[in-house]
């Protein structure tokens, strides 16, 4: 058994109690890493000489007895949208393959806080625009439980990362259920924070007023201590807030007295049997515990995708508007003049889903359709809030699937964009209202793929959503795609 084979709660534990020392850990980590290199692809770019480093810095301080932390010398994976000083940050793209950051992301600056050490960065879609992680200018993310599928995305190289056991911690980002529908699909837990719970300084924007930094492990416990490190407020993010999230005394598996609605419309949109009656299952599990649990309509299914897939688009045309071959990134080597140059850059530097994002975009907020298609979905957001605001009065959270099929073939909506977009009707709403949000693997299907339920709860109310997330968690044991150097599941 490796060491990237345990929770990184343990790890941690042992490496306190000096059992095992930090630099074994990231040995054992860059080994899985290097092993797996052409297999996966999770990884983008990967710092050996700076994970040593610090993890011989932090033996001395645990030697010095200055040790702290709960996840103290554990290795993390964090997507190539969030920048780490020092490291390059290519957001999957060809205009941002040779950039490096001057400065970390708070989120990142808090991990190294903590003890917490980064050895790379993973692969994603372009700008985090994706479902797939094929949409990366370094190659496709395959995923650890079969090679021929999708891992998913856009934090699939995090996902597949965490499933393969090459890191027990990944940071990803979600704007639209990028951490958790790769965390369904990998049989991995995913969290995404409140709006406003992680600061957004340092992690390159695609949608501002969606996108969060989330959390990806092995277990509950560990995804939320995880979050637990990098939350809180930051005057470099005016949107973020001072609701520390407290991960202590919520892991219990007794739910007596809580809440759960399970949104009967939404579900409707699965049509994959062995999903629905794995989520079924589960939901029965969670009131044999003592949870009551009541039917209910959501509302607006029709409106939540189409208003997601505006407001995206239009925030990303004005976020990429800063990549023109000037400032920074890319720049097409022959010109003629000063627009071409700019059109020239754009047409190379960026792949096809982000320029298609780009003229979405663009198109929405333009005159004459701003009010048809921007502020219409504008409005739609405000009530889907308001619905769920009304929900989490009577529910402490709400259930769903987390997609509404498993990992599929790589290439399956090739040319087929809007079908793709589909698939996310279940990850959008938690981005759309502003609410936390996890994926917790739920058991494998016939032909041994992941599934994964969904669990939602009121704004900076993450610990209901993770006391439910740890029940669900103990009704379904940990998923292992293969033992190192045999096959199967453990
Ligand atoms: N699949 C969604 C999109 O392409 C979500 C992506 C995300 O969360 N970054 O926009």
């Amino acid at each position: 058994m490796s060491l990237m084979d345990i929770p990184a709660l343990e790890l941690s534990n042992k490496i306190k109690s000096k059992e095992v020392k930090v630099v074994e850990a990231v040995r054992e980590c860059l080994d899985s890493i290097n092993a797996d290199k052409d297999r996966y692809n999770c990884f983008i770019s990967v710092d050996e000489e700076s994970a040593i480093e610090q993890a011989n810095y932090l033996q001395e301080q645990l030697d010095n007895g200055s040790a702290t932390g709960d996840l103290f010398g554990v290795p993390i994976a964090v997507k190539d949208n969030i920048c780490v000083k020092g490291m390059r940050a290519t957001c999957g793209s060809k205009m941002l393959k040779d950039f490096y950051p001057c400065y970390s992301a708070t989120a990142v600056t808090k991990l190294k806080n903590a003890g917490i050490i980064v050895v790379g960065k993973t692969n994603m879609d372009e700008f985090a625009m994706g479902s797939t992680s094929e949409n990366s200018y370094f190659g496709p993310v395959r995923n650890p439980w079969n090679l021929d599928c999708v891992a998913g995305g856009s934090s699939g190289g995090s996902g597949a990362a965490v499933a393969a056991r090459e890191v027990p911690l990944a940071l990803g980002s979600d704007t639209g259920g990028s951490v958790r529908q790769p965390a369904a699909f990998c049989g991995v837990v995913g969290i995404k924070p409140t709006y406003g719970a992680v600061s957004r300084y340092g992690l390159i924007s695609y949608a501002s007023s969606f996108d969060q930094i989330g959390t990806m492990a092995k277990t509950v416990a560990d995804a939320g201590t995880l979050l637990a490190v990098i939350s809180g407020y930051d005057e470099k993010d005016s949107t973020s807030r001072d609701a520390s999230i407290v991960c202590k005394d919520i892991f219990v598996e007794e739910l007596r007295g809580v809440k759960i609605g399970v949104p009967v419309d939404l579900l409707s949109y699965c049509r994959d049997k062995e999903i629905i009656d794995n989520f079924y299952d589960k939901v029965n599990d969670l009131r044999s515990r003592g949870a009551m649990v009541e039917e209910f309509s959501l509302g607006m299914t029709e409106y939540c995708l189409p208003a997601y897939y505006i407001i995206a688009s239009a925030e990303a045309s004005s976020n990429l508007e800063r990549y023109d071959g000037v400032k920074y990134g890319y720049r097409e080597a022959s010109y003629e003049n000063l627009h071409d140059m700019y059109k020239k850059t754009r047409t190379e530097g960026f792949g096809r889903e982000v320029k298609r994002r780009i003229m979405l975009g663009t198109f929405v907020l333009s005159e004459g359709y701003y009010d048809a298609y921007y502020m219409k979905a504008l409005k739609a957001k405000a009530m889907i809030k308001d619905n769920f605001n009304r929900a989490f009065e009577k529910y402490q959270a709400i259930l769903t699937p987390v997609t509404p099929s498993v990992a599929y073939p790589l290439n399956s909506y090739e040319d087929r964009p809007v079908d793709m977009y589909q698939e996310d009707i279940f990850t959008v709403w938690a981005n759309l209202a502003g609410i936390p949000s996890m994926s917790v693997p739920s058991g494998l299907n016939k032909e041994g793929m992941p599934m994964g339920i969904q669990i939602m709860s009121a704004p900076f109310r993450e610990q209901d959503m993770l006391k439910v997330g740890y029940a669900i968690e103990k009704a379904t044991p940990i998923l292992t795609p293969f033992v190192r150097g045999g096959a199967g599941n453990e």
